[in-house]
């Protein structure tokens, strides 16, 4: 990339959303990633089956678990973690690849890939989203009916844990009026997209500026 696209353009942010599973986050995610041009959804490697309705190379890239086994041992991945059982990565490339076009990546991942993003990069913006309780919790988890009961106690488990995470986080969005939570998490991006440090940069010849 030459330097003036450079300056005009800054490499893209990093938006990382964690949720016990249920909450809300892949819906509120795919209607963000369609309402804004510029922010891409980081499509993650995983072991986990594909579900009725997932297309791999959308959802997840679904792969086995000794192509991910390579695939940590090149160290292709920013993060990875097993999550209720099974293994998830973002990889480096996927970041990378948008970043450096500019645009804004967000990353639906679990709490441990969140902890490990926040200490290897030390920048990202990182959202939490709560369901309103968690009988509503089970609800819907029960009324998606994509996973069978065993799998729904596991995730239900491991949800207590995961929210007591949500101090570690910069927003917390509770998802209980579905419009109302997605109106804060476009509210977060832009206000995140006017912060002096993204703008000004942009400007600097415009305005004369001396930063
Ligand atoms: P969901 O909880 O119903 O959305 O179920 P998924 O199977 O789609 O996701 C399982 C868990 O893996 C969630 O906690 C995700 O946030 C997490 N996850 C998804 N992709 C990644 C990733 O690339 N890295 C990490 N660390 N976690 C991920
Ligand atoms: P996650 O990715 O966090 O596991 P999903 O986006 O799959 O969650 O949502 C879990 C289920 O709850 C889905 O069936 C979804 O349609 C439903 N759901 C999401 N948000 C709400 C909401 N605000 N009110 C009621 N149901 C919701
Ligand atoms: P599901 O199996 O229901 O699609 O996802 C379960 C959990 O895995 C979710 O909390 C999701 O955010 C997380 N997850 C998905 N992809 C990744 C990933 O690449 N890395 C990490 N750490 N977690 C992921």
């Amino acid at each position: 990339m030459s330097s003036s696209q450079t300056k005009s353009r800054p490499k893209g942010g990093l938006f990382i959303v964690s949720a016990p599973s249920g909450a809300g986050k892949t819906s509120l995610c795919n209607r963000l990633v369609d309402f804004f041009p510029h922010l891409r959804h980081s499509v993650s490697f995983t072991t986990r089956a594909q579900r009725a309705g997932e297309e791999d190379g959308v959802d997840y890239f679904f792969i086995t678990p000794e192509s991910f086994k390579e695939m940590v041992e090149q160290g292709a991945f920013a993060e990875w973690a097993e999550v209720h059982g099974n293994r998830y990565g973002t990889a480096i490339e996927t970041l990378e690849h948008w970043r450096e076009q500019g645009c804004d990546v967000l990353l639906d991942i679990d709490i441990q890939g969140a902890a490990q993003l926040r200490k290897a990069y030390g920048e990202g913006v990182f959202i939490f989203i709560l369901p309103p309780d968690l009988k509503e919790l089970r609800k819907r988890l029960e009324n998606r009916q994509t996973d069978d009961a065993e799998v729904i106690e596991r995730r239900m488990k491991n949800a207590r844990d995961e929210i007591r995470e949500s101090v570690n986080y910069d927003y917390v969005v509770v998802n209980d009026d579905f419009d109302i939570a997605l109106d804060a998490l476009k509210s977060i991006v832009i206000a995140e997209g006017c912060r002096t440090a993204r703008v000004l940069p942009g400007l600097t010849e415009v305005f004369d500026l001396d930063i």
